[in-house]
């Protein structure tokens, strides 16, 4: 392994949560929050429950170690990091996916299995690297094996900030606002510039790889990139949202208290890029075909897939519960909203078995699961999600809003809290218990950036919408029903 790509660590395989806390402790990312630079990213309040979490789950896969890790060269690393060559690979894979997933309840949208399944889709398809005359395979086989064995978290970014949406980055009134390249050298590249969304930006590593469809022109050939770098390097800073950890601790706030992962833009400044961190460069048609050639689209979809299945059997459970709790189970609508989120379920768990039975080795010998279903899936879900969160406001309705918090309940109040707060079948302490849960998944600041997210973390659905539209021409289908008319519909 090449030195850009080791150290200090030996960790030798799958990490537990210390570790995890270590390098982060060792190697903290330059994060500026309201105007500061944070001083302690490990013990930083506003997403020390968020760094916790993400060790946490470190350690979790440990306890899952059955379904989450797998033997590779004598060590346990992360199943999420497997290149399927045959189905029952394949089904493993979903297993440890969907295990990981329960860990947040589907809430981590950068667990890291999200990114895992990019970098070894790239792995499994190296040989795409080497279009265009340039021989980026080994860098990616190298990266892959230094990231599973080394089990390193990322965040990516994949958006050049858009002042003008018209054009690309080349072409705006200030081309140096995206991340372009600025230097070339015999070691690397230097690049300037920035880049949207990094969500988990106290991850190990940031992926900077090609924003989706660049212009064909000589211009955008400075934008036109892959690579990857510790996120506390040189010349890279973070500059991060308002936190949505309320600070008011778990029992108050259980899914805030829990899951910030943080978004934030990155800012590069001269950052160096030793060329081993380099997967494609200057090449806009590889940069263009990235993704799909490889299977990561499909490899990242099945995770999203596997994710969103669990997201649902939370909603499901949860207002499940509410509707037992409430004593609503007598009226229809309620029946209805159920079962709209019960289908929805369905759905998705037959979108991945779909896309399990048509999985076809690709042109590199990986196995990918088919693309048309998990494509219907990633076109429902950001449709069902919020209407999952508007469910649970219908029901939970003004018992979302009137919730004493356990410092009440704890008070001098708790008498007139146990009997003006209790509902049919639930006693006070229970019913607050529950309906914080349904506020934080429905109400909260949390619970509105998971919409956000659902809604756009894919890209923009309406583009999505379009590469459906424009890739299912349905001819045969217009076909028959044109028959159909000419056979006066014998
Ligand atoms: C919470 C959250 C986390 C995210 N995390 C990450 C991450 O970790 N890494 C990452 O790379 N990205 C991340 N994303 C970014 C995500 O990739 C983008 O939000 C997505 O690609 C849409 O781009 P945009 O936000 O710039 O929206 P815009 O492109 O600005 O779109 C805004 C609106 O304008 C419409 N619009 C824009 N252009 C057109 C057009 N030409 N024709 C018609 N309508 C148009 C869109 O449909 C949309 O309704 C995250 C986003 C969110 C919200």
């Amino acid at each position: 392994m090449s030195n850009v790509l080791a150290f200090n660590g030996n960790y030798g395989g799958a990490r537990k949560g210390s570790d995890f806390l270590q390098h982060l402790e060792r190697r903290p990312p330059e994060l500026w929050y309201q105007g500061k630079l944070v001083e302690n990213v490990r013990n930083f309040e506003p997403i020390r429950n968020g760094v916790e979490t993400l060790a946490a789950l470190y350690d979790y896969q440990w306890s899952h170690s059955d379904r989450m890790l797998e033997t590779f060269d004598g060590k346990k690393v992360s199943r999420s990091f497997s290149i399927p060559k045959e189905k029952s690979d394949l089904f493993a894979l979903g297993k440890a996916l969907l295990t990981s997933a329960k860990f947040s309840q589907g809430m981590l949208g950068r667990e890291p299995a999200y990114l895992n399944r990019s970098i070894a889709s790239f792995a499994g398809s190296a040989d795409f690297f080497d279009i265009g005359g340039k021989i980026f395979s080994n860098n990616i086989k190298e990266y892959f094996r230094f990231v599973r064995d080394n089990d390193l978290s990322l965040t990516h970014t994949i958006l050049n900030p858009r002042v003008n949406r018209r054009v690309g980055p080349a072409f705006q009134h200030d081309p140096t606002v995206a991340a372009h390249v600025t230097k070339e050298s015999d070691s690397g590249i230097f690049v300037t510039g920035a880049r949207l969304v990094a969500t988990l930006p106290f991850a190990d590593e940031i992926a900077v790889f090609p924003a989706r469809l660049m212009d064909v022109s000589d211009a955008s050939k400075d934008y036109a990139f892959a690579f990857v770098l510790p996120t506390n390097c040189k010349g890279l800073k973070f500059i991060c949202r308002d936190s949505i950890d309320y600070g008011l601790g778990r029992n108050n706030h259980p899914l805030s208290a829990r899951y910030e992962e943080m978004d934030a833009v990155a800012l590069f400044d001269s950052a160096f890029i030793p060329w081993e961190r380099v997967f494609c460069y200057r090449d806009i048609d590889v940069c263009n075909q990235f993704y799909d050639a490889t299977g990561a689209t499909a490899h990242v979809t099945y995770q999203v897939v596997c994710k969103n299945i669990v997201k649902i059997e939370f909603f499901l459970g949860l207002i499940s519960l509410m509707i037992r709790g409430s004593g609503l189970e007598a009226f229809q609508h309620i029946h209805e909203k159920m079962a709209e989120i019960w289908a929805g379920w369905q759905a998705m768990k037959a979108f991945k078995s779909a896309s399990e039975a048509g999985a076809r080795l690709n042109d590199f010998g990986m196995l990918v699961p088919d693309w048309s279903p998990l494509e219907a899936a990633r076109f429902m879900f950001p449709r069902l999600y919020p209407r999952m969160v508007e469910i649970v406001q219908q029901i939970g309705a003004s018992g979302l809003v009137t919730l004493p918090t356990s410092e009440d309940l704890d008070g001098p109040l708790r008498d007139e809290i146990d009997k003006y707060f209790q509902s049919v079948r639930l006693e006070a302490a229970e019913k607050i218990d529950l309906y914080r849960l349904a506020w934080d998944a429905s109400v909260s600041a949390f619970a509105g950036r998971q919409v956000l997210y659902e809604r756009f973390f894919f890209g923009d659905p309406v583009h999505m919408a379009t590469r459906i539209f424009r890739n299912n021409k349905c001819s045969e289908l217009m076909e028959r029903v044109n028959n159909f008319i000419r056979d006066n519909g014998v």
